[in-house]
């Protein structure tokens, strides 16, 4: 009700009124009631109203020279208390000055103090961004990790895009995740083909790209699948959210994909090895090697199971001279054609192979002598009928071939080659152009 400066003033003004009423009206009185005007200063010192000092030193001057001019006796006392109020009155102002400079300092102690606080804080949030944001990060190479780990496990293509696709649902749960091996009619895919990384759309919406409508998401990314720089495919993710997807997604998207590309190529550089490593590079028939081993494990398995292996070497008639005569291209030209003649008389279980130089095998599991002397004599007039066009020119060939069987004639894969190869001497002494297989 009565505000703070009210109550001093009308508190003071009670005791100053009656004090100096009785001051003037009762003589006698006068200095001896001059220490209570000091309580009032003090009074109003502990209220803190610097203005009343101001007030009620005015007025007790003004009462003390009043009381003077009519008291001359006590004139000298009253001189010397109003001075001694006018020094309390300075003595409470200076030491309200100090202790306004004290508070002062201590201010600005306690504001410095606030700001490094305020400082501190700020670096605490920071720290604890950077914290959360290294947790992420952790998190996210983690996964990576695994997902590198999962990718380059596996030597079957087919196997790496289902890898692709749980390691991609699961990074970006919430998302439609589609792999698939052509870009064309897809405008997101087009738009991955085109940059050759990621690409990224925030807002079909607002995206003038997809202004005529029908994308069917809201946001999505894309990127290349690519195996020794060609396309092998392509990932998108969409969400039917605008702005799902922000650089950190992309940045993921990218590496995952990339890992998946390099698992992609690590198998087709391992098949690449295995076909080097198995088959011919002239004819793309089995190489010697492959054949020894498919050999051994065919002779073993018709061991187990008692059933006849047949076995075919077969050798170009006077390749050196057909060599002389057409060139050494041409000599190449016609060990391709042998060799997939050769080929399209072999069954799928069947092991055509080149055994070195121009001469050629086939390996006929569950096939008895009779059969493979049939066939190997079909093979010598398939050959003896081809004309070998080569540039232009009617070449022609003949081969000799000497047949073997398990189980009359082996039951190694070394004796059934060599009673073949004693078998295909027979043939060539005989006059080339012909089966043996007695
Ligand atoms: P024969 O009727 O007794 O088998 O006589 P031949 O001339 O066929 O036999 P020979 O072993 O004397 O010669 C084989 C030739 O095959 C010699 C070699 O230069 C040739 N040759 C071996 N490998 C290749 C090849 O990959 N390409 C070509 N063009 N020639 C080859
Ligand atoms: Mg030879
Ligand atoms: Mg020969």
């Amino acid at each position: 009700m009565f505000d703070y400066r009210f109550v001093t003033l009308l508190g003071a003004t009670l005791v100053f009124a009656p004090l100096s009423v009785l001051f003037i009206f009762i003589s006698g009185m006068g200095p001896g009631l001059f220490p209570l005007y000091g309580l009032i200063f003090l009074w109003c010192d502990y209220r803190r109203e610097a203005e009343a000092h101001v007030i009620f030193l005015f007025m007790v001057t003004t009462a003390g020279v009043v009381l003077a001019a009519s008291a001359a006796a006590q004139r000298n006392v009253l001189g010397a208390e109003i001075l001694g109020m006018w020094i309390l009155v300075w003595a409470l102002g200076l030491h309200h000055r100090r202790g306004a400079d004290v508070l002062h300092e201590a201010r600005e102690e306690m504001a410095k103090l606030a700001g490094s606080l305020r400082d501190d804080e700020s670096e605490l949030t920071r720290l604890n961004a950077y914290q959360a944001s290294a947790a992420v990060q952790i998190g996210l190479r983690q996964d990576l990790t695994e997902s590198a780990r999962s990718l380059g496990s596996t030597l079957d293509g087919r196997e790496v895009h289902v890898r692709l696709n749980g390691i991609l649902c699961a990074r970006f749960a919430g998302s439609r995740v589609r792999i698939q091996a052509w870009a064309s009619g897809d405008p997101l895919l087009e738009l991955a083909m085109k940059a050759g990384t990621v690409a990224l759309v925030k807002d079909t919406a607002t995206d003038a790209r997809f202004s005529s409508g029908g994308a069917g998401f809201r946001s999505g990314m894309a990127a290349p699948l690519k195996v020794m720089r060609q396309s092998a495919g392509f990932v998108k993710v969409e969400s039917d959210q605008a702005g799902a997807f922000g650089t950190q997604e992309v940045q993921s998207l990218d590496l995952i994909t990339t890992m998946a590309s390099l698992s992609l190529e690590n198998i087709r550089l391992y098949e690449t090895v295995q076909e080097q490593a198995t088959h011919d590079p002239l004819t793309g028939l089995f190489s010697h090697r492959a054949f020894q081993a498919r050999l051994h494990e065919e002779l073993l398995r018709a061991g187990r199971s008692q059933t006849p292996v047949s076995f075919i070497l077969c050798d170009v008639d006077h390749f050196k001279t057909y060599n002389d005569r057409y060139g050494h291209q041409a000599g190449d030209s016609l060990l391709r054609s042998v060799a997939s003649m050769l080929a399209s008389f072999a069954r799928p279980v069947d092991f055509p192979a080149r055994y070195g130089g121009e001469e050629f095998c086939l390996v006929l599991p569950s096939v008895p002598l009779a059969e493979a002397l049939d066939l190997a004599e079909r093979l010598r007039a398939r050959v003896e009928a081809e004309s070998f066009v080569f540039q232009g020119v009617k070449t022609g060939a003949t081969m000799s071939l000497g047949v073997s069987a398990f189980p009359q004639d082996a039951t190694t894969a070394s004796q059934i080659v060599r009673v073949a190869d004693e078998r295909l001497y027979r043939a060539k002494a005989g006059g080339r152009n012909r089966v043996a297989g007695v």
